[in-house]
């Protein structure tokens, strides 16, 4: 089925412009003015805005975490990333010591491939490095895409790694053109911090935010920068929180290293005073790293602009409230970390980023999507409106102003961490390859319809890359 998307304003990371856009088989046939095709049905955007279908590059679907499981699946999290404009969504696919990676990846796969609604690719976490890790890596690329690896250099005891594998992964990745990604807290520091709090008896949500202040991150952001000039490779830092993190991402890149940054919409607009609700409400603000003081928001806003922070993620990891979170009253250490996020992200940059001019439409939409596309290897199929592109498409209400709510909320959590806010913007219809996922905010797609898609290796789509870097 064709279709014509009429009357829109198409914002790209490069452009403002009116025209027309045909889609055909799934794709962008033409851009043009005064389209018409008597075979195809047409899609009025009138006094909407046309984005390119917004990626999430960070989200943890139905994982296992602290002996339960996040809420969210590939089902409900991708329904609710679709209403909030998201079209694609890179999940992290956790490893075992000793275990064959593709175990792991046929797992992710097994939970995913039948209930996703829009596209999704893989992450992979690298644990150790030994000669079977390595004889595996080159297979992870080749036949299943994934080309990007994550190193955790925090939770002492279940995923964290040490220096000596993040610096070889570094290397294997530099060889096989993977990205790696980190994240960045100094593992170690934090659990003697944590050890020392519980045995002064605080056990409260707060304490969980005041054993991993920001220089744990700041540190070990930095960390990672400097082992990745050394190995001349590529980095990208996940959820950066803090302005310690931050002037290490921007030290890094001055002296040209390749370090990408990416923050998350928690850390923009709320701080570390939600985790003293009262009621033991603050547990559900406890995620990894922290919230921050208020101050922190303005120096994460300002690297958004200035491009010392490239991405947005969401960092979806969704626990409920009642029966979940509350595994840690009385001790903080067993709050599930994570919150349910991946509807509401791109609404809140555009509300908080654009409509407070902090951001310009285009930094917009290069922030959530095009420079991802970039990053992660699915530049030019997803990330931008071009011919020959996916026809993944966000017809976007700029004017509509509505609160946040776990009440409208599509999302499986049973609250929301932005309960109340009101935003200005929300996505109308959205598209993935041509099809409708959500029309007139009803979800309108079909279970188990997105596909895996395989990424192209790091420095394949080198021009495209390469401008990340500069300033
Ligand atoms: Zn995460």
């Amino acid at each position: 089925m064709k279709k014509i998307i009429k009357n829109g304003t198409i914002v790209t990371a490069a452009d403002t412009y009116k025209a027309d856009i045909l889609v055909e088989d799934g794709k962008i046939a033409l851009i043009g003015q005064d389209l018409s095709d008597s075979a195809a049905e047409v899609v009025d955007a009138q006094g909407h805005y046309v984005f390119p279908g917004a990626i999430d590059p960070h989200t943890h679907l139905e994982m296992p975490f602290g002996g339960t499981v996040s809420k969210d699946d590939f089902e409900t999290g991708t329904i609710a990333a679709a209403h909030g404009g998201t079209t694609t969504v890179i999940d992290f696919c956790l490893t075992d010591k000793g275990k064959p990676l593709q175990n792991s990846i046929d797992q992710w796969h097994a939970k995913s491939h039948d209930k996703s609604v829009i596209d999704y690719s893989f992450h992979l976490m690298i644990g150790e490095i030994n000669e079977d890790v390595l004889e595996q890596l080159p297979s992870v690329i080749e036949d299943e895409g994934i080309t990007s690896f994550k190193v955790f250099m925090a939770y002492k005891n279940v995923f964290q790694a040490d220096d000596g594998t993040l610096f070889r992964t570094l290397e294997e990745a530099k060889k096989l053109g993977a990205l790696v990604m980190v994240h960045a807290e100094n593992g170690d520091v934090i659990d003697h911090l944590v050890t020392k709090a519980l045995e002064a008896g605080q056990t409260d949500p707060i304490y969980h935010a005041l054993t991993r202040p920001p220089e744990v991150e700041g540190e070990a952001t930095n960390r990672a920068a400097e082992l990745t000039g050394l190995a001349d490779s590529q980095l990208y830092v996940v959820h950066v929180t803090c302005e310690e993190a931050v002037t290490a991402i921007a030290n890094a890149r001055k002296k040209g290293y390749k370090v990408i940054g990416e923050t998350c919409p928690q850390y923009l607009v709320l701080d570390q005073s939600y985790l003293e609700k009262p009621n033991f409400e603050g547990a559900k603000y406890v995620w990894s790293p922290p919230l921050r003081e208020k101050h922190h928001q303005e120096v994460l806003w300002n690297a958004l602009k200035t491009g010392d922070l490239q991405t947005l993620g969401s960092d979806q990891c969704s626990f409920d409230f009642k029966g979940q979170k509350d595994l840690g009253k009385g001790d903080f250490t067993k709050i599930p970390n994570g919150g349910p996020i991946i509807e509401d992200r791109v609404s809140i940059l555009f509300s908080e980023g654009v409509k407070k001019g902090r951001l310009s439409l285009n930094e917009f939409v290069n922030i959530t999507s095009t420079k991802i596309a970039k990053t992660f290897g699915l530049f030019p199929q997803k990330g931008t409106i071009s011919v020959g592109a996916d026809a993944d498409i966000v017809i976007f209400d700029p004017n509509v102003e509505r609160t946040i709510s776990v009440e409208t909320s599509h999302m499986a959590a049973d609250y929301n961490p932005f309960e109340g806010m009101k935003v200005t913007g929300q996505p109308v219809s959205v598209l993935s390859r041509g099809d409708y996922v959500i029309k007139d905010k009803e979800f309108v797609g079909k279970i188990g319809s997105g596909q895996y898609l395989k990424r192209s290796r790091f420095g394949e789509l080198t021009t495209s890359q390469e401008e990340l870097y500069q300033k």
